[in-house]
């Protein structure tokens, strides 16, 4: 008996575990809840496609509905970045939310793209030379800009690679013909016809050149000229690639005798121009003539050390850099002449204003506007100009008439004559000095005179002076014509 009733207690004992069992086991696995399988809160997709999202579902052991959840943020799904986001689940009125990170990825490849053509390369480098190849992308769009080319000579392959903004790299390779039949292409500096008076000095401007495959390559010259003999002479420009493609530019120098080029036309001597220069007001202008030249640089960094403005007459010669600068650190860019030929440009009204006229197209091609500042070659009281009868008594009109302003000068540094000392130049000037204004006339073609003017303005400055540049309201500053 004792033994039946101690087996009834661990039954019953054993019942009631069991049943708690049973429910506690039914309620775990039949009671509906949010499950969430791999999802962390972080989610990777690629921009402009459906969110694939199996990692939460709703229901019990037995059956699970996968639930997409709602993003809510400040998110872009067209940009590839890194947004912070709430994840929320609703299904029949549960909702389970979640804080988390959306990825927005790019994840595509770039496409490379080859023309229909075949593909010619320099033999050397690989650059392209004929066909094109392009590389775009699903997100960043054309991005042929970032193609690399890598040419194997062996192979005759052209290695093409491109990467995305996302680092998704595509590589890409094509069979070439690598060939280059292309010489290369000669600039010549100045003009391609010149004409100089007998017995002066030619001294050539020389040419670049550049090729299709080399870049720029050197340019051999040929110069025949003898300026003291009279003709007409070819200076001729070669240049040759690496693969041996040549080719030849001529320039054409003539050279005359004075007495068949100086015109000897005359004009009236009515209206001779009468001396006037100067005013009250210790101003001084500085004006350089004749460049620019190797020194002109160094004559603008003075300037500019000192904050002073000046006046350059300048010419044919030299180089456009020289002149952007002159232009852009606020200088007067003047006209004196393009040849500076005096036999040429005194020959005629017509040669004059020509020669004028060539000088104006280079200031307005180097600084975008044209001058009416003048300054004659020789100055308005010249009488290197005597073949042509009062030519320079009709010209001084005629600028006038044209709407020009020529400027001479009242303080001479004496550089175009027997002065070649810098002391001297800088006494010349400095002796001259008055009351009054003054236009001072050196040329920066001389470096003795460039080399005086840091000390020229410096006694300016101390004794009272201002500097300023040349315009077309400045005094009146012309000497006595003489022809
Ligand atoms: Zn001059």
């Amino acid at each position: 008996m004792f033994k039946s009733k101690k087996k009834i207690i661990i039954f019953i004992v054993v019942f009631v575990i069991v049943l708690g069992l049973v429910s506690f086991l039914s309620v775990q696995l039949l009671t509906p809840k949010f499950k969430t399988s791999n999802f962390n809160g972080v989610v990777s997709k690629v921009y402009n496609d459906d969110l694939e999202f199996n990692d939460v579902c709703y229901g019990n052991a037995f059956s699970c509905k996968n639930v997409k959840p709602e993003i809510i943020g400040d998110y872009d799904i067209n940009n590839v970045g890194v947004y912070e986001v709430e994840y929320v689940f609703e299904y029949k009125g549960h909702t389970f939310k979640k804080n988390g990170v959306l990825n927005v990825v790019d994840n595509e490849k770039p496409v490379i793209t080859k023309s229909d053509e075949d593909i010619h390369v320099c033999p050397n480098n690989g650059k392209i030379l004929e066909g094109n190849i392009t590389a775009s992308d699903s997100y960043d769009g054309d991005i042929s800009n970032k193609l690399s080319f890598n040419y194997d000579r062996s192979t005759n392959k052209l290695f093409v690679s491109v990467s995305d903004s996302s680092g998704n790299k595509k590589d890409e390779f094509y069979d070439v013909v690598a060939s280059d039949q292309v010489p290369p292409v000669i600039t010549i500096n100045g003009d391609s016809t010149i004409s100089i008076k007998n017995g002066s000095e030619y001294s050539d401007l020389g040419a670049s050149a550049i090729d299709n495959c080399d870049g720029e390559v050197e340019v051999s010259v040929h110069n025949p000229v003898n300026a003291k003999k009279n003709g007409t002479y070819e200076v001729i420009y070669t240049a040759k690639d690496s693969f041996d493609n040549v080719s030849e530019v001529k320039r054409t120098v003539k050279v005359y005798s004075s007495s068949t080029s100086s015109g000897g036309n005359s004009y009236s001597c009515e209206g001779k121009i009468k001396y006037s220069c100067g005013g009250s007001g210790k101003v001084i202008y500085l004006t350089f003539d004749d460049g620019p030249s190797g020194y002109t640089n160094k004559l603008l960094d003075v300037l500019k050390q000192y904050n002073v403005k000046a006046t350059f007459f300048i010419t044919g010669n030299g180089s456009d850099d020289v002149i952007r600068r002159e232009y852009n650190e606020g200088h007067t860019v003047a006209l004196h002449s393009y040849t500076h030929n005096y036999g040429q440009i005194y020959a005629s009204m017509d040669a004059y204003f020509a020669d004028l006229e060539r000088i104006n197209d280079r200031v307005e091609r180097i600084t975008g506007h044209r001058s009416n500042i003048v300054r004659f070659p020789g100055g308005s009281s010249n009488t290197v100009s005597k073949k042509s009868k009062c030519i320079m008594t009709a010209l001084a009109h005629e600028l006038t008439n044209r709407g020009y302003v020529y400027y001479d000068w009242n303080i001479s540094s004496g550089d175009a004559g027997g002065t070649t000392s810098t002391d001297q130049v800088y006494l010349n000037v400095v002796n001259r000095l008055g009351n009054g204004k003054y236009v001072v006339l050196q040329h920066d073609s001389k470096g003795y005179s460039v080399n005086a003017v840091d000390r020229i303005i410096q006694y300016g400055l101390s004794n009272g002076y201002t500097f300023e540049k040349l315009e077309s309201n400045s005094m009146t500053c012309h000497h006595g014509t003489a022809n």
